[in-house]
């Protein structure tokens, strides 16, 4: 088994191999094997010199059977076809999985975010929703943060995309996109909402497995909107985070890492390194830390042959996507640590996107505590059925989290068939 596959290939050996349990139906599997629409733009935009630069953004649109296309627009110098066909797929799966009226789609710009200046961003932004035009829409697909994105990227797609309708219609179109400032429209809880949803999944698996947060020493592999979330959240119910990796460096200490400082620290700084309250750390140090928890929460395929062996947490908890190598699962599996699968663990981002969807639809505001709780119950309930499905198939979570959602999927187009 190959442990660098690109990561589309990596989407479709999880997939088969959940279709395969799930005994999917030949018509359904090839419908899923393969994104419905891949929208590949070339924009220009002016830089602040003047000059004139080509990006490459997709929009990748892999299933609507259930509701419009959902996901995150990522802006990153590694956004390629392949990656975000594999997120896409990723989503579609995990809101099938949660029960959520939305399908999958996925996003991305190739860019290095820290390279340009706010106006620029501001401009890439703009000019890539003008470049997808109607291929996004309120009802037919909605874009979301992901990494090198938030709410700010996310109020320019919204003023951008409302801009080209008249004015009867413009307040209609906000629900375009998700994960938008609390004063554009956003809900109450998304910016913590990816991070609060791993931690109530965590949760649920310690009320079955007889393990508690209080006390538990943990690692966090990213330190952006997830990993900062998740960190703070966990110390909050006692948890100790002893060390950290960005892309900026390591850091750790056994006496603990107060996460809301380091949170100050990157907010200012752009990462983790230099923070005065831990030591610099070597990756390696950082992959071998001593704790219980692990929590990958940056890029893709950080967990592989290189470094799982290292790891001496017994609990992985995904909060990025797509982090774990198949070839890594494999071996953890085999040494008797839990991987806890993206589609279930991260899914908190879009469940509240989904909220937020639904309060803009029907001119709401919803506070914080109800936010909580109907995420605290959407998580329990999808990570009770996990873990029953996969006592009861006796396979690893993310196969049985697959099966879940792919028997869903399978059902829908049971009953509606294809036409014509
Ligand atoms: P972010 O841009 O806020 O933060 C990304 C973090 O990753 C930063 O701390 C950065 O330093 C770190 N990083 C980047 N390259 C790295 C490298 N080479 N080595 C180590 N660290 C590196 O992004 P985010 O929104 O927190 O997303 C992180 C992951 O979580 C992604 O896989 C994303 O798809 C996934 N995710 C995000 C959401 C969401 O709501 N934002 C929801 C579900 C899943």
């Amino acid at each position: 088994m190959a442990d660098k596959l690109n990561l589309f290939e990596m989407a479709s050996l999880q997939f088969e191999a959940g279709a395969d349990l799930v005994k999917l139906d030949p018509m359904v599997s090839t419908i899923l094997s393969e994104p419905q629409n891949e929208i590949i733009v070339n924009f220009p935009v002016q830089m602040d010199d003047g000059h004139y630069r080509l990006f490459k953004g997709y929009r990748i649109q892999h299933n609507n059977v259930n509701g419009p296309y959902k996901g995150g627009i990522r802006f990153n110098a590694a956004v390629n076809l392949s990656e975000v066909k594999a997120l896409a797929a990723w989503m579609t799966w995990k809101s099938a999985l949660m029960g959520i009226p939305f399908g999958g789609a996925k996003g991305g710009v190739t860019i290095t975010p820290r390279d340009h200046s706010d106006a620029e961003l501001c401009r890439v932004t703009r000019r890539f929703t003008h470049a997808l035009g109607n291929n996004i829409g309120p009802e037919f697909d909605i874009p979301a943060p992901d990494m090198g994105t938030g709410p700010r990227e996310m109020v320019w797609i919204m003023d951008t995309y409302m801009s080209t309708f008249n004015a009867h219609d413009r307040l209609a179109t906000r629900r375009v996109v998700t994960g938008k400032s609390l004063l554009n429209g956003g809900s109450a809880g998304r910016d913590k909402a990816t991070g609060q949803g791993l931690v109530y999944c965590l949760e649920a698996y310690g009320e079955k497995l007889g393990f508690s947060i209080d006390g538990m020493k943990f690692a966090v592999q990213g330190f952006g909107n997830v990993g900062s979330h998740t960190a703070m959240i966990l110390q909050e119910r006692g948890a100790k985070l002893v060390a950290v990796n960005d892309h900026t460096g390591s850091i750790g200490s056994d006496e603990g890492i107060d996460a809301p400082d380091l949170a100050r620290h990157v907010l200012e700084t752009g990462g983790v390194k230099g923070y005065k309250d831990a030591g610099e750390i070597t990756k390696e140090a950082f992959f071998a830390t001593n704790c219980e928890l692990f929590v990958p929460a940056a890029m893709e395929c950080t967990v592989s042959s290189e470094t799982e062996h290292l790891l001496k947490a017994k609990y992985v908890l995904e909060g990025a996507n797509g982090p774990t190598t198949l070839k890594a699962e494999s071996s953890l599996r085999d040494r008797g640590v839990l991987v806890i699968p993206d589609i279930l663990a991260n899914s908190g981002g879009v469940t509240v996107s989904y909220f937020e969807w639904v309060q803009n639809k029907n001119s709401e505001v919803w506070d914080l505590e109800r936010v909580d709780a109907d995420l605290r119950k959407i998580m329990f309930r999808a990570t009770n059925r996990v873990i029953e499905e996969s006592a009861s198939l006796n396979c690893e979570p993310r196969r049985a989290a697959m099966v879940i959602a792919l028997a869903r999927l399978d059902r829908v187009y049971k009953e509606r068939g294809i036409f014509p």
